[in-house]
């Protein structure tokens, strides 16, 4: 198990902050001194443009891109790194598989399934692509603690359901949803499905042959890596049915002003210079976690989730906001008569991160009737101390408030 105190020694942001509490871990985590490094070396010393040159610079450019793809395929235990496609992050790879996969399969009268606790990336692709091809957008229900209809589920399956499109775990409530179970069910009934592992990445080892998931989208940014990368998984006969998403260089095999042929996967869906250097430095990331352990990693946001959910039941007016069971370290809440953006506004002039808001959910808000919540998400380098001083800010607010 790693200590959280000397891992905050490997971000250099509580080096320039040392007062810092960023709980806000659920919208970007902070960045380890690696992967900083990782990111300044390729510029440094590897820059240079992918698959096109034959220079030395240029080959090892090529090599730490294509070499994070087999990273990424090892930590996914994806067959093959070609089944690893290079996103912008998990939006992107939403949107990829709305465009690529539903759009040219959904006839009139089809369904997408979604879930009533998806974030907006995995809301909006499904209900445009069902807008445009006259499909219906379905949706799986929750109950009030936040844990996922399964019954209704069952119920929804059918076989004019063209794909199902799923969370892990909930960026608002923290629910973790049994993926693997879903899977199966859906399945059964013909339905392939996506996963949207933004939130669970870096806490629960995906295996992907083992799940039998049929697409995996997730974002570096979530799991210590740089902004503006991300991955999507997919299996070899659904990528390579599949027409590509975007037209350009990089995609092709052949270009007359008549005709283009696309090359292969994963390039056919990577047009264009890719973001190589946050690629290259995806691999660190996956490394730090792995050197951590999803395991471990899961097993400390159990114990500041059980932390903060005492320290902040104690406080008089909270309200609860995703009391699942299986639940990840992420504690959204209010206060009765205090306006969800004035506390994370005060707690903020206490260099405490909290976000405030609808937090990209806001059918979550419709069911719950509220505005929105408060949310405090764990990660790594979060302690008790972290959880005793957001008790101790939310209680200062109380008293300045009332
Ligand atoms: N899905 C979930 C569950 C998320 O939490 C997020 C980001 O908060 C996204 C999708 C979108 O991720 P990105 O903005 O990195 O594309």
């Amino acid at each position: 198990m790693f200590s959280p105190q000397q891992l905050r020694q490997s971000f250099p942001v509580f080096q320039h902050f040392p007062n810092l509490v960023y709980l806000d871990n659920a919208s970007t985590t902070q960045k380890p001194q690696v992967v900083i490094e990782a990111e300044r070396e390729y510029y440094e010393q590897h820059n240079a443009n992918v698959h096109r040159g034959i220079y030395r610079l240029a080959a090892e450019a090529t090599a730490l891109y294509e070499g994070s793809r087999e990273r990424c395929a090892r930590f996914l235990n994806a067959p093959q790194a070609k089944q690893v496609i290079f996103t912008s992050g998990t939006t992107d790879g939403v949107n990829l598989v709305a465009q690529c996969f539903a759009f040219p399969r959904l006839e009139p009268g089809d369904q997408v399934l979604i879930s009533a606790m998806e974030h907006h990336s995995n809301l909006i692709p499904w209900q445009q692509v069902c807008l445009a091809k006259k499909a219906e957008l379905k949706v799986i229900p929750f109950n009030q603690q936040g844990e996922l209809d399964l019954q209704a589920l069952q119920e929804l399956l059918n076989p004019k359901v063209k794909i199902l499109a799923l969370t892990h775990i909930s960026n608002t409530l923290g629910t973790i949803n049994p993926i693997a179970e879903i899977i199966a069910l859906a399945h059964a009934q013909g339905v392939p499905v996506l996963v949207d592992a933004a939130q669970s990445i870096s806490s629960h080892q995906m295996d992907v042959q083992a799940l039998d998931v049929d697409f995996l989208v997730f974002s570096g940014h979530k799991i210590f890596g740089p902004t503006g990368t991300g991955i999507l998984y997919g299996k070899e006969k659904w990528l390579k049915e599949m027409p590509p998403y975007r037209f350009g260089g990089e995609m092709i095999r052949d270009v007359t002003f008549a005709k283009t042929t696309f090359a292969p996967i994963p390039h056919k869906f990577e047009a264009g210079t890719p973001n190589i250097a946050g690629v290259a430095t995806l691999a660190t990331a996956l490394d730090f976690v792995e050197s951590l352990g999803q395991n471990n990693i899961a097993a400390h946001l159990q114990t500041l989730l059980a932390a903060g959910m005492e320290k902040l039941s104690s406080i008089p007016g909270v309200q609860f906001y995703g009391e699942a069971a299986q639940k990840s370290g992420i504690i959204s809440f209010t206060i009765d008569g205090i306006h969800p953006h004035d506390l994370a506004t005060i707690l903020g002039q206490q260099d405490i991160c909290i976000r405030a808001g609808h937090h990209c959910t806001q059918p979550i808000m419709d069911f719950y009737e509220i505005p929105g919540t408060v949310r405090a998400s764990f990660s790594v380098y979060n302690t008790l101390e972290d959880v005793t001083k957001l008790g101790e800010g939310v209680n200062n607010v109380l008293k300045v408030m009332s």
